[in-house]
């Protein structure tokens, strides 16, 4: 999709921005994604419940300073992509001596990066949402992005690929077009496990399982 269109998409939802997390949400089923918007009871997830305060700043810092000159630190930044009518806050944004930004989420599981091209792929997708959305608002281009792993204690490079970009597109484009229309996806397309983890079952039309 071509900026010009996504720009369109955002401005005839009322240029409204929606949550970052969303994107993520889109992935998992993009049907839940629907009812969440449109306001259903929120579903948290794992990372979702990981307050500020679990988040150990100091060794994710120490971590970034192995591989960046780090320059100065923006916890819990807002940043927005009004080409892409995304808004969140991202964990980390720091800024390098390079000129560039490094941006961190930190989320509770182990992670590895297989599971991000699989199973975890929608994590991927978020910090990628979160990364152009940062470059966006601070104008600067990205260095590196990471996910930060609680349990595990380590930082997973995630390489922000014109694939991995045009993921968080369609996903956009599809969180406002489906405001848009009033109504979620025809189909889900899900695993019917997932379906089986849902709080949305009772509800949704397209439940499995
Ligand atoms: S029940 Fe299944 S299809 Fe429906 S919202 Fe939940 S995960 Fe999606």
């Amino acid at each position: 999709m071509s900026s010009s269109s996504l720009a369109a998409g955002a401005a005839e939802a009322g240029g409204r921005l929606l949550p970052i997390w969303l994107v993520k949400e889109y992935y998992w089923c993009p049907v839940s994604a629907y009812l969440r918007l449109v306001g259903w009871a929120e579903r948290p997830t794992a990372s979702m419940l990981l307050g500020s305060e679990s988040v150990p700043r100091g060794r994710i810092v120490e971590l970034l300073e192995e591989r960046h000159r780090l320059r100065e630190l923006l916890w819990e930044h807002p940043v927005a992509s009004r080409r892409l009518g995304l808004q969140g806050r991202a964990d980390l944004v720091a800024l390098t001596v390079d000129g560039g930004l490094v941006v961190v989420e930190a989320k509770l599981p182990r992670l590895s990066r297989r599971r991000l091209w699989g199973r975890d792929r929608r994590l991927a997708v978020q910090l990628a949402a979160y990364a152009v959305a940062a470059e966006e608002t601070l104008g600067a281009p990205l260095e590196a992005a990471y996910l930060y792993s609680v349990e595990g204690d380590r930082l997973v490079e995630v390489r922000v690929s014109p694939r991995l970009r045009r993921l968080v597109e369609h996903a956009a484009r599809e969180l406002h077009g489906m405001l848009e229309r009033g109504e979620p996806p025809g189909r889900a397309n899900v695993p019917r496990w997932r379906c089986r983890l849902c709080s949305y079952r009772g509800v949704c039309p397209h439940g499995r399982g």
